[in-house]
């Protein structure tokens, strides 16, 4: 068979050109990203090799070797891992194979700096190489196959692939270095990298040059060795080997449990958000050992889905070397580490937030909406989630705790207020909030989708109940304050008001759950709230949006008495004829309390006319 010329996908291709023209700065880590993959897939033939163990075929001394060639200028980075066969060559060379890659393409911004903290995230890896190589050959034969291929690109657009010859499985990658890149066949400069950026690789980097064999790295699994005994650079380094990521760890956490379990975790809170966590599939990206053994990085019981953010490692000396995909699956070690890591991490965090409140908010920020989930998902964490979560406020900027919440509320106030919507800026001036601002008392503003969902099961904290500053029984009598006297100045009296109210009822009929004097409008006419025991707003909104929920629930319209308007309907209502002369005033009523809620007039044509004929009245 002849060789066959291939297109890298276009995404690919951009990718390549940024690698080469852009990122000149820190070159040298082509060679991390070179024996990371190498590691990555003699971790992948030992996991394979545990239920089929033919794959051995004799070689089980898993290593990376280095060979720097001075006269061909040459460095041939060769592994005896799992191997590709040709398609995956083909596909996992040839396009990024990840559910980012348009969001990627289209992140790319062309400032070289950012571009490489794009790129670390979506995983430039392979194609580091070309940074410091015009020609890269991958001579790979998978385990278990007899036939070896090989891949060679000069990066600009496209590859070729044909059959090679490979002596036994693995995959060696020649770099053929442009002119200028010397630096890396030199030993002692080869030496230093893999120190600095690949110590903690599990298996042995050896470098056969002039005649000499040395293994460069410690090749012992970072989170067995003890705590004082690593540095915050290997813990770095060893947190891009695992998370494919080039920021900088937002927390490490490094425990060994004995006793009744018995685990090691070497954990990470990244700085910035994986591109992927918003992903509907949640996924954990943990990886899994057993007794140093790479088990699986797609184990999904290892830690809830609010915590999918956390990357690192977890070995467990309680599971068995030969453990199957559906042995994992509801395993009770597992789930008992699931529990400890979770309540370890949380602890964690609160820790951070005791410590250094602005660092956490940079925390919360990232991971609060997902941290968040947790809160209904997972009763048995609920009380530390909430002690964790951090909200905007309509009485100050920043980021307010429940605690700092309770500390602050008004005499007479027993309730924790939360209004939900989708800006922190537009909540803080609704009309529902009126009444609240006017006292001084305080309301969360929650404007993450996830916020609607645990509002609807979470009552309280720290015996407090939670309360919607949009329901009808949100009441603000009880609480001390100056606004009282203010609002009982001028108001039509009783009966007046109470004919409107008749009236408004009989014209807007089913349209209204009922239409109520209200206790917290001090400015607006008009607002609508939600009846005890119907469905948030704010989540109704929601629902409908996403077409879970067809029928939008009818809502009680509440008059302020105050408001010189409803005084002079009230007046009004008093005279013959009310009910027709009020029929536009009444829908026009209602539409501005939908409007303002950000909801769409009942009927847009009707509202336009209606408001035509009033504006001609008024002209
Ligand atoms: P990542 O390592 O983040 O998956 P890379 O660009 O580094 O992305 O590598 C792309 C893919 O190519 C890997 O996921 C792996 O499937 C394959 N690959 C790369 N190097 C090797 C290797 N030495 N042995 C086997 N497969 C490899
Ligand atoms: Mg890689």
């Amino acid at each position: 068979m002849t060789d066959q010329t291939m297109q890298f996908q276009a995404e690919v291709t951009r990718l390549l050109h940024i690698v080469t023209h852009a990122l000149y700065s820190q070159k040298e880590i082509f060679l991390r990203e070179l024996i990371s993959n190498a590691s990555d897939a003699c971790d992948k033939l030992r996991f394979a090799a545990q239920t089929e163990a033919d794959l051995w075929a004799g070689d089980s001394d898993l290593k990376v070797v280095l060979t720097p060639d001075k006269a061909a200028g040459t460095l041939t980075i060769s592994d005896n891992g799992i191997g590709m066969s040709r398609d995956e060559l083909v596909g996992n060379l040839g396009t990024i194979a990840r559910s980012g890659t348009g969001e990627f393409a289209a992140k790319m911004t062309g400032d070289a700096a950012r571009d490489m903290a794009l790129i670390g995230q979506f995983g430039v890896g392979f194609y580091s190489a070309f940074m410091v190589a015009e020609k890269v050959e991958v001579i790979s034969r998978k385990a278990a196959e007899t036939q070896a291929w090989r891949w060679t690109s000069d990066g600009s657009g496209q590859f070729t692939i044909g059959e090679a010859e490979r002596a036994a499985r693995g995959t060696t990658i020649i770099l053929h270095l442009r002119k200028g890149e010397e630096e890396f066949l030199e030993a002692l400069r080869l030496s230093h990298i893999v120190r600095t950026y690949s110590d903690h690789i599990a298996l042995p980097v050896v470098l056969e040059a002039e005649g000499k064999t040395e293994t460069l790295n410690s090749a012992s699994a970072l989170w067995a060795r003890p705590k004082s005994e690593v540095t915050e650079e290997q813990y770095q380094s060893f947190y891009h080997h695992v998370s494919h990521a080039f920021d900088d760890p937002w927390l490490t956490l490094h425990a060994r449990a004995e006793g009744k379990l018995d685990y090691s975790l070497l954990l990470f809170v990244p700085s910035s958000r994986p591109h992927d966590l918003f992903d509907p599939a949640r996924k954990s990206a943990l990886r899994l050992y057993v007794r140093r053994v790479f088990i699986t990085d797609r184990c999904d019981e290892l830690v809830p889905p609010w915590l999918r953010f956390l990357r690192g490692v977890v070995d467990s000396a309680d599971l068995p070397l030969n453990v199957s995909r559906e042995m994992l699956q509801h395993n009770p070690v597992l789930a008992r580490i699931k529990q400890a890591i979770s309540r370890r991490v949380l602890t964690e965090l609160e820790k951070k937030a005791g410590k250094d409140a602005a660092e956490y908010e940079k925390f919360w920020e990232a991971f609060g909406p997902v941290l968040k989930e947790g809160l209904y998902e997972d009763p048995e964490h609920r009380e530390a989630i909430l002690k964790l979560a951090r909200f905007r406020s309509s009485q100050r900027d920043g980021w307010v705790s429940l605690d700092d919440y309770i500390a602050a509320m008004k005499e007479g106030q027993s309730a924790i207020y939360v209004i939900n919507g989708e800006q922190a800026d537009q909540l803080k001036h609704s009309p529902q909030l009126e009444g609240f601002r006017a006292k001084g008392v305080e309301v969360l503003l929650l404007t993450d989708p996830v916020d609607d969902f645990w509002l609807s099961v979470v009552r309280d904290y720290a015996g407090k109940p939670i309360k919607s500053a949009s329901r009808a029984g949100a009441d603000l009598d009880g609480i001390a304050g100056s606004a009282e006297e203010k609002k009982s100045e001028e108001r039509p009296d009783d009966a007046a008001l109470g004919t409107l109210i008749a009236a408004l009822k009989q014209i807007l009929g089913d349209s209204v759950k009922d239409v109520r004097e209200s206790k917290r409008l001090t400015d607006s006419a008009v607002c609508l709230s939600a009846a005890e025991g119907d469905m948030d707003m704010h989540l109704e909104r929601l629902l409908r949006q996403h077409k879970q929920l067809d029928k939008a629930t009818t809502r009680i319209l509440e008059i302020n008495p105050g408001h010189p308007l409803i005084r002079a309907l009230s007046a009004r209502a008093q005279q013959s004829g009310a009910v027709d002369a009020l029929e536009d005033a009444a829908h026009l009523l209602l539409d501005q309390a939908r409007l303002v809620e950000g909801e769409p007039p009942a009927d847009p044509l009707q509202f336009a006319q209606r408001l035509a004929k009033l504006m001609e009245k008024a002209i």
